[in-house]
C-alpha cells in the first residue's frame, strides 16, 4: 500500500459512514457515577470501577505517600533496578490472596497476556482461545508460534472437536473469566476437565471478576472453587475491580520463574511507579474488608435486571455487572446513545471490531459507587427509548 493521506482520509470516511467512527470524550472528573464530560454534568454506566474505588482517598494516600518516598517514576525495567519495595509488597499481597505460591506484574493487562501467551506457547502446539476473548488474547495468540483455534463461544463440544481435529500437541486453552463485551462468565470446570484430560494449560483472564465474585473477591476461580492446579495461570487487570492500573499473573513459584526468564513484556518494559503499586495494596485491602461493596454490587444487579425484564429491553444472559442491551446496528447503538446523553446519561455504543458485526450493543455497567436512586434514573431513561427489535 502506498503512504498517502488519501487512504487514510478514505478510510476514515467510510467509518464516518458505517457508523464506525470513534473519538475520546474529554473528561474532567475522577472516576465516579457523577461526572463532567466534554463540559457537561453526566450520570456514567460505563467504567470498569466496578468496586468505586479508584478516587477512594484512601487509594490516593497511598499513592501519595509512596510517591513522596519513591518519586515518581520507577526508572528502570524490574530485572535492572526498577523493582521497588512497593512492587515486591503487593506482588506478595496478590499471592496470598488469590490462594497462589507466587504472583508478577505487569505493567497492563495487554502486555500480560501477551507476555503469558508468548512464553507458554511454542511452535508445534496448538493454542485454543474462546471466540470471544478480549482482543490482546487474541492478538498475543497472532503473535504466538503455536496455531491458533478459536473454539465458539462457551461451546465445550465444539473446544473438544477443535482438539481432536488437531495433529499438535494441546499446549493451552485460555479464556475470559467474565466475558468483558457479553457479561456472561466461562465454563471454568469443564474448562479445566478438558485442560487436565489433555495435559494442556489453562489460562484464565479474569479481568473483569476480580475483586468483584467470589467470597473474598478472588473472582470467579474462587467463585468456582477451584485450585490452582485447575487454573494454573490466573490473570487479572488492576485497572477495572482494583481502581488502580495494571495487571498480574498468578501461579506456582515455577511458573513465575519461568516468567519472569522468558515473558517479553516483563523483561523489556519499565516497572509500573512504585506509587502505583502502593495504591494497588490499599486496594486489595479495600477489596477484603469493605465486603459491602461487592454486596451493593450485587442488589443493584438485581435491581436493574428486574427493571429491565419489566421495560422489555432485549438484555444478554448476564449476571454480572456487565449488562448489554443487545441492539444490532452500530448506526442504532449510537442513536440510542446519544438519546440517553440527551437525558445526561452516559452509556457507550460498542460497536465493531470490537463485537461481531451485527451486534453492536449498549453495554451497561454498574459500580459499588452507584446508588438505588442511579439505577432508578437509568431504567426510566432507558423507557423513555423505542427499542425495536427487528436488526
Ligand atoms: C481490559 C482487559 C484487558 C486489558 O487490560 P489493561 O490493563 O486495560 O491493558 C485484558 N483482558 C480483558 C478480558 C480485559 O477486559
Amino acid at each position: 500500500m502506498k503512504k498517502d493521506f488519501k487512504h487514510i482520509r478514505n478510510f476514515l470516511a467510510q467509518q464516518q459512514q458505517r457508523y464506525l467512527y470513534r473519538s475520546p470524550r474529554l473528561n474532567h472528573s475522577p472516576q465516579q457515577p457523577d461526572m463532567v464530560i466534554d463540559g457537561e454534568k453526566i450520570l456514567t454506566f460505563c467504567s470498569n470501577d466496578y468496586l468505586g474505588l479508584a478516587n477512594h482517598p484512601e487509594l490516593i494516600q497511598a499513592f501519595q505517600q509512596a510517591a513522596a518516598n519513591y518519586g515518581v517514576g520507577s526508572g528502570a525495567a524490574h530485572l535492572i533496578n526498577g523493582h521497588n519495595i512497593e512492587h515486591q509488597r503487593l506482588e506478595e499481597a496478590l499471592a496470598a490472596f488469590t490462594g497462589r505460591e507466587r504472583a508478577l506484574l505487569f505493567s497492563t493487562g495487554y502486555m500480560a497476556n501477551l507476555g503469558a501467551i508468548g512464553a507458554l506457547t511454542s511452535k508445534g502446539e496448538s493454542l485454543y482461545q474462546d471466540r470471544l476473548n478480549h482482543a490482546s488474547l487474541m492478538d498475543a495468540g497472532r503473535l504466538s508460534d503455536a496455531k491458533m483455534w478459536r473454539y465458539q463461544h462457551s461451546d465445550m463440544n465444539n473446544l473438544q472437536q477443535r482438539i481432536a481435529r488437531s495433529t499438535d500437541t494441546a499446549s493451552m486453552i485460555v479464556t475470559d473469566g467474565v466475558f468483558s463485551m457479553d457479561g456472561d462468565c466461562a465454563n471454568l470446570k469443564e474448562l479445566a476437565n478438558i485442560a487436565t484430560e489433555h495435559q494442556s494449560w489453562l489460562m484464565v483472564d479474569d479481568a473483569h471478576g476480580f475483586g468483584v465474585l467470589g467470597e473474598t473477591g478472588a473472582g470467579l476461580v474462587e467463585q468456582e472453587g477451584l485450585s490452582s492446579d485447575d487454573v494454573p495461570v490466573l490473570i487479572a487487570t488492576l485497572g477495572k475491580g482494583a481502581g488502580t492500573a495494571g495487571a498480574f499473573i498468578a501461579g506456582d513459584h515455577d511458573l513465575i520463574e519461568f516468567l519472569i526468564q522468558s515473558a517479553r513484556t516483563y523483561i523489556f518494559t519499565t516497572a509500573m511507579p512504585p506509587a502505583i503499586a502502593a495504591a494497588g495494596c490499599k486496594s486489595l485491602e479495600l477489596m477484603q474488608k469493605e465486603t459491602w461493596r461487592r454486596n451493593h454490587l450485587q442488589q443493584l444487579i438485581t435491581q436493574f435486571k428486574q427493571g429491565a425484564d419489566q421495560l422489555g429491553l432485549p438484555m444478554m444472559p448476564s449476571d454480572t455487572a456487565i449488562q448489554p442491551i443487545l441492539v444490532g446496528g452500530s448506526d442504532k447503538a449510537l442513536c440510542y446513545s446519544q438519546q440517553l446523553l440527551s437525558q445526561g446519561i452516559l452509556v457507550t455504543a460498542i460497536r465493531p471490531p470490537t463485537v461481531p458485526a451485527g451486534e453492536a450493543r449498549l453495554r451497561i455497567t454498574l459500580s459499588a459507587a452507584h446508588t438505588t436512586q442511579h439505577v432508578e434514573q437509568l431504567l426510566s431513561a432507558l423507557g423513555k427509548l423505542n427499542f425495536s427489535t427487528e436488526k
